[in-house]
C-alpha cells in the first residue's frame, strides 16, 4: 500500500534540505529523503572541511613568508590534529541528526533511504512507496567519477572523501585531476608536507577558467614543490607493497597514496528516470529556467543534478526558484550569465561569466583589459605571495562586463565586485568613474578597465 504526501524531496543535499524545509514550513506535508547524510556533500566532504583545510594550510604558507622571524620557512606542521579539530567542527556545525530534528520540527517527515522514482507522481524507498499529489523534487547531487583507466578499480585510490578524513598526511600523493577540487587539496597536502603530483589530461590546469589562470598557478605550484604534468594519458595504474604506481604515455609516477579527482557525474540511472521517460544515459536532469523538469508533469530538479554549475550557490539558488514555483508564487526565471566560481588555492581564483574565449565563441565583439596584482599599490604592499591578477572581458558593442578573472590573495572576494558588474550589466563607463578605495586589491580593477583595448 502506498503513502501519501503533498512533495517528495529525494536528495537532503544543500538545496533539497532548503527545499524540504521552506515547504514544510509553508505548511505542507513534506517527505525527505537521503541516502546519507542531511546536508550532503558540502558540509561533510566538500566545501566546508575542504576550506578549513586550506585555511590550516594557508595559514602555515603565511607563517612560512614572514622575513627575519627565525624558523618561519621551517614550522613542522601537524595535520593529524588539525583534521581532528576538522572533523568536530563540521560535525558539530552539521550534524545530521540536529539536521532530520530541525526539519522534523517545521512539519517534515524523514526517511532515511535510497529513493528511486516508481512512474509519473511516486517515489519508491525499499518497499515504501510515496505518492506525491504536488511535487516530487529530484536533488540527488553528484559522485566522484573516476576514469576507465585499466587497473584503477582495483587498487584502494582516494575520493575527496577519503582525502578529506583522512588523520595522516601521506608521504607521497598523485592527484588525477587538475580542477578546483584536485588542486586545492593538491596545495593542501603539499604545505602539510606530502611530495605532491599533478596528473591533468588537459593541456593546462583549472581548464574552464582563462589560460592565464592555469598558468600562473603552474609557476606557483612548481615554486612550492609540487609537480605538474599536465597533457597525460593515464595508461595504467598497479597498487602493491603499499604503493601506487601510474604508468604514463611518458614515465610513471609512484606514490603512498592517489587521489581521483577527475570529476563529478550525475546518476540518473539509480534514480529510476527512465520510469518517467527520461534519458537514463544523460549527463544532467534536463531542466527549464523554474527548474521544472522537463517531460514529466510536476516534477522539479536542484543542485548538481541538473548540470548548471556544481556549486553550492547553484543549489541553493535554484532551490529559492523551485519553492517559490511549487507555492505558486512569482518566479523570476533562473539567469546563469553572471554565475561565480572560486578555486580556493592560495592565489584564488575568482571569475564569473564568459573567459575571453568563450566570448568570442559567441561572436561578441570582444575587448579585454589586464592588470597584474603584484604591480598595484596593494599588491606590492603584500609582497610575497601576491602573485595574481584581474583580467575584464567585455562585449565592446553593448559596452558592458560579460566575464571577469580575479586572481590574487583574496580573489574570491575581489571577485563580487565583478560579478555584480556581470549580473546588472553595468555600463563601463559607470565601472571607470566610481571610486575604488586605496590600497586594496579590488582597486586593480580600476587599472583593468583601463587597459581594454579590442581582441
Ligand atoms: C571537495 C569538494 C569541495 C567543494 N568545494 C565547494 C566550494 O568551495 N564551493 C561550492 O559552491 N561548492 C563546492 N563543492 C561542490 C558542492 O559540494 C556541491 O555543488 C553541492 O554539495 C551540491 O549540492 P546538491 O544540493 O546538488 O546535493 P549534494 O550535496 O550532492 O547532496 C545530495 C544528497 O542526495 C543524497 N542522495 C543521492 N542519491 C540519492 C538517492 N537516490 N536517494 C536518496 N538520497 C540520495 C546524497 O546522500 C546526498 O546527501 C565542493 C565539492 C567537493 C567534493
Amino acid at each position: 500500500m502506498s503513502e501519501h504526501a503533498d512533495v517528495v524531496v529525494v536528495g537532503m543535499g544543500p538545496g533539497g534540505e532548503d527545499v524540504a524545509g521552506r515547504l514544510a514550513e509553508a505548511g505542507l506535508d513534506v517527505v525527505g529523503v537521503d541516502a546519507e547524510l542531511v546536508g550532503g556533500e558540502c558540509p561533510y566532504w566538500g566545501c566546508v572541511p575542504s576550506k578549513m583545510m586550506i585555511r590550516a594550510a594557508d595559514l602555515l604558507a603565511e607563517g612560512g613568508r614572514i622575513p627575519g622571524v627565525a624558523g618561519s620557512a621551517d614550522i613542522q606542521p601537524d595535520w593529524a590534529p588539525v583534521a581532528r579539530r576538522i572533523r568536530a567542527e563540521a560535525t558539530d556545525n552539521w550534524d545530521d541528526s540536529v539536521a532530520v530534528e530541525r526539519f522534523v520540527k517545521k512539519g517534515g517527515r524523514f526517511i532515511r533511504g535510497w529513493g528511486r522514482l516508481d512512474g509519473p507522481g511516486r517515489v519508491a524507498v525499499g518497499d515504501r512507496v510515496i505518492e506525491a499529489g504536488r511535487a516530487i523534487v529530484l536533488a540527488t547531487g553528484a559522485r566522484a567519477w573516476a576514469p576507465p583507466v585499466t587497473g584503477l578499480a582495483d587498487t584502494p585510490y582516494w575520493t575527496n572523501r577519503d582525502a578529506i578524513e583522512t588523520e595522516t598526511v601521506p608521504t607521497s600523493i598523485a592527484v588525477v585531476g587538475g580542477g578546483a577540487i584536485g588542486v586545492e587539496l593538491a596545495q593542501v597536502f603539499r604545505r602539510f608536507g606530502a611530495e605532491v603530483t599533478v596528473l591533468e589530461v588537459a593541456p593546462r590546469l583549472v581548464g574552464p577558467e582563462e589560460p592565464e589562470a592555469g598558468a600562473l598557478l603552474e609557476r606557483v605550484f612548481a615554486a612550492e614543490g609540487i609537480e605538474v604534468r599536465t597533457g597525460v594519458t593515464i595508461e595504467s595504474v598497479r597498487y602493491a607493497g603499499g604503493r601506487f604506481e601510474i604508468t604514463l604515455d611518458g614515465g610513471a609516477v609512484d606514490a603512498q597514496r592517489l587521489l581521483i579527482a577527475a570529476g563529478r557525474r550525475v546518476d540518473l540511472g539509480s534514480l529510476a528516470v527512465s520510469s518517467v521517460g527520461i534519458d537514463e544515459t544523460a549527463r544532467a536532469l534536463p531542466v527549464d529556467d523554474h527548474l521544472r523538469v522537463i517531460g514529466p508533469e510536476r516534477m522539479w530538479g536542484v543542485g548538481d543534478i541538473t548540470g548548471k554549475g556544481a556549486f553550492t550557490h547553484i543549489s541553493m539558488y535554484q532551490a529559492d526558484i523551485v519553492v517559490n514555483d511549487i507555492l505558486g508564487r512569482d518566479v523570476v526565471p533562473a539567469d546563469y550569465r553572471a554565475v561565480p566560481r572560486v578555486t580556493f588555492t592560495d592565489p584564488e581564483i575568482g571569475s564569473v561569466g564568459l573567459s575571453e574565449q568563450g566570448a568570442r565563441d559567441e561572436g561578441r565583439s570582444v575587448s579585454v583589459g589586464t592588470a597584474q596584482i603584484p604591480s598595484s599599490s596593494r599588491g606590492w604592499i603584500h609582497k610575497t605571495g601576491n602573485e595574481g591578477f584581474i583580467k575584464l572581458v567585455t562585449d565592446a558593442d553593448r559596452g558592458v562586463l560579460v566575464g571577469a578573472t580575479s586572481v590574487g590573495p583574496t580573489g574570491g572576494e575581489v571577485l563580487g565586485l565583478l560579478t555584480l558588474a556581470v549580473y546588472a550589466e553595468v555600463p563601463i563607463d559607470r565601472l571607470r568613474h566610481m571610486i575604488y578605495a586605496y590600497p586594496t586589491f579590488h582597486r586593480a580593477v580600476e587599472a583593468a578597465l583601463a587597459d581594454l583595448h579590442p581582441v
